[in-house]
């Protein structure tokens, strides 16, 4: 049997005819950027966040961009985010000129540990970015409870988490602004690189919109009054990211019970602790596993990674080293040991296939596949 770790073919072949039909008429529309498109799929994803408003963008890395940018932050400003995530959101920070200050995850959600947030607060910290990892969300009640104390700005990477919710709320719905990626591979994904920016503020509604478009003036597009960039969503993106919207709930949902599936094989195995199941949080009210990450004990990480591939299952680290032991950041003088849960999590961790159309019996040959990789009989 073969697993992948995901398959973007099962998902599209049922709406294919759907989503040719939307391509072919914007073809012949020739309209290619932002425009109605755009617009009425920003209406719908505001509503879906929770939120007043969300401005199309080019990618999620993008949204984290843009949103630092309108908010002026850059050299001499310091942001709070988290060691652990996709090198993007630390990107972002670096990328504006700005200092990234880490701190350190949760073993059990591996999203930022709130109790450690106020030791780096410093004179110069503008923002705090919090990372809702693989799809659940992080401690947003502390951490918006701690932003406003400290009159910080909050900029949730939701890159991995479009719905997911944390008491009854949605991603992007707390902070100042919510950042999401329509990268392929996520819960929601565009056939190319495209994102968005939620916000709850009309003015940062209208900066977002004049900055993705080199800041622009929305009545007179050759006078500028900030200095934007380049970050429109196409229409194209927006016609077909639309139409998988509305399955969207099924397939987070799928996600859901392909995990509470997992977690009863594994339960029947005799795996036992060797293999850590993700932790679900009980104020994270809504999980959209855009991935299911497992902790390997032991050292035994690796040689599991080998047995899967062996058993043609596919398996990936998501992340295998922490953002401050990057050499493109090792001018911030991280080193080994500052974030001893960020650490530990990248040398046992491992992503399993749990996208929407995986079987039961896909799941239970991967679990069996482990089995016999962790009892050394595989
Ligand atoms: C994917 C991702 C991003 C970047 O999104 P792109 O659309 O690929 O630019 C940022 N942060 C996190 C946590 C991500 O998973």
């Amino acid at each position: 049997m073969q697993v992948p770790l995901l398959d973007l073919k099962a998902q599209y072949r049922p709406l294919k005819q759907e989503i040719m039909k939307a391509v072919d008429e914007l073809c012949d529309s020739q309209y290619f950027i932002l425009g109605k498109r755009v617009e009425d799929f920003e209406v719908k994803v505001a509503q879906y966040c929770g939120c007043k408003y969300a401005v199309g963008v080019s990618s999620g890395s993008d949204a984290l961009l843009i949103a630092l940018m309108v908010e002026g932050i850059g050299a001499g400003d310091e942001v709070i985010t988290t060691p652990f995530s996709f090198f993007a959101t630390v990107g972002a920070i670096a990328r504006v000129g700005a200092t990234p200050v880490f701190v350190d995850i949760n073993e059990n959600d591996f999203n930022i540990n709130p109790d450690l947030i106020e030791a780096k607060i410093t004179k110069k910290t503008k923002a705090i970015i919090p990372v809702h990892l693989y799809g659940q969300m992080a401690a947003m009640d502390k951490i918006m409870e701690i932003a406003k104390k400290h009159n910080l700005v909050v900029i949730e990477d939701g890159a991995q988490a479009i719905g997911s919710e944390y008491q009854g709320k949605r991603a992007g719905s707390f902070g100042d602004y919510g950042c999401f990626s329509f990268f392929p591979s996520k819960n929601l994904g565009g056939f190319g690189d495209g994102g968005i920016v939620t916000t709850n503020s009309q003015e940062r509604y209208e900066l977002l919109k004049m900055f993705r478009n080199h800041g622009a003036s929305p009545v007179n597009k050759y006078l500028y009054k900030y200095i934007g960039g380049n970050f429109r969503l196409d229409a194209l993106q927006a016609a077909i990211l639309d139409i998988k919207l509305k399955y969207l709930d099924g397939w987070s949902k799928a996600r859901e019970n392909n995990a509470d599936d997992y977690r009863e094989l594994f339960e029947a195995s005799k795996i036992g602790d060797r293999a850590v199941l993700p932790t679900r949080v009980k104020n994270a009210t809504r999980h959209i596993y855009n991935q299911f990450c497992v902790l390997f004990k032991n050292d035994q990480r690796d040689n599991v990674k080998a047995g899967l591939m062996k058993a043609e299952v596919g398996a990936d680290i998501y992340y295998p080293l922490p953002l401050h032991l990057q050499e493109c950041f090792s001018y911030l003088g991280g080193k080994k040991g500052d974030f001893p849960v960020s650490e530990k999590v990248a040398n046992q961790i491992l992503a399993l296939p749990i996208y929407p159309e995986t079987t039961h019996e896909q799941r239970a040959y991967v679990v069996s596949s482990i089995e016999k990789i962790v009892l050394g009989q595989g």
